[in-house]
């Protein structure tokens, strides 16, 4: 029997959410969701906790992760799925994602400052729980020091961080095929995350022949007709359908459970837990 279906994408205060891995389970459970997924990105540093606080609370959970990736000059993400979070080559290389993170929002800062802007690198880490440091960190330390304008804080976003922003810089990303192939490797089932946000969808069948099982369907910005359209693309190419609300707490927009999958038949050994 399925209740409120599943949310299975989520981000933790271990990347740039603002709510921990226990706090989100007891959302989810107070919202009535049957189970989550966490999907911090580029990191799993949260995934005990998550499990911890799951079995505590008696609430579904896989593991999972997005990982930011360059296919060509197009950013796709992509989400794995009941990875086993201590696979030594899935950490080593979450480990360089995660430094090269840190000199990249350095990156950022300076460019700021060369813009006039005089927001230091002490006043980024405030906002950030852990070790992840990404745009919305150095976003809130502008609305703190009252530079963003609360009407139009997307606006604001895109001025000083966008890709056309004054103080973006690239991530060092990796290869989409290597990240679906790492998702492989430490047993998990890699999806193409949000494939109607980013005209990603055009590489479907590229990105199957690294090893690509599934279409994230349900998301906030899909509306009705990409819906029908990703998911007569998933029959075709038998590939599983999942969904999740891109939850960030107050660090986003959406609300968990905004988007959700009724079923998940496809994890059912992915599940923390089953194994
Ligand atoms: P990064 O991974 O450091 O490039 O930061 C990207 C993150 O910034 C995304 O995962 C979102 O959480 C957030 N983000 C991207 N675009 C916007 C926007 N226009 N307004 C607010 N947050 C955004
Ligand atoms: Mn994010
Ligand atoms: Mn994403
Ligand atoms: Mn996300």
């Amino acid at each position: 029997m399925s209740g409120a279906g599943y949310d299975l994408h989520i981000h933790s205060s271990y990347s740039d959410g603002s709510l921990t891995p226990a706090e989100l389970v007891e959302h989810a459970v107070k919202i009535g969701l049957d189970g989550i997924a966490l999907t911090d990105h580029d990191t799993v540093d949260g995934i005990p906790e998550a499990i911890r606080a799951a079995q505590e609370k008696n609430l579904r959970f896989i593991p999972g992760v997005e990982i930011t990736t360059d296919y060509g000059d197009v950013e796709a993400h992509i989400l794995g799925y009941g990875i086993d979070y201590r696979h030594p080559e899935l950490v080593a290389k979450f480990e360089t994602l995660m430094a090269a993170r840190i000199d990249r929002a350095k990156e950022m800062v300076n460019k700021l400052n060369r813009h006039g802007i005089p927001v230091t690198w002490e006043m980024v880490e405030q906002h950030s729980n852990g070790r992840f440091i990404g745009r919305p960190h150095i976003f809130k330390a502008l609305i703190a020091m009252d530079l963003v304008q609360p009407a139009y804080r997307r606006q604001y976003f895109e001025h000083y961080l966008g890709q056309n922003g004054l103080a973006y810089v690239p991530h060092q990303e990796i290869e989409t095929g290597e990240a679906i192939q790492l998702i492989l490797k430490a047993g998990g089932i890699a999806v193409l995350a949000h494939p109607g946000r980013q005209g990603t969808q055009l590489f479907i069948e590229e990105l199957m022949d690294y090893g690509l099982k599934g279409l994230e369907v349900y998301y906030p910005a899909h509306d009705a007709a990409t819906v029908r359209h990703l998911l007569s693309l998933a029959r075709r190419y038998q590939l599983v359908v999942t969904g999740g609300s891109d939850f960030h707490g107050d660090m986003g927009h959406g609300q968990m459970g905004e988007s959700v999958v009724p079923d998940i038949s496809w994890a059912e050994g992915l599940l923390a837990g089953s194994n």
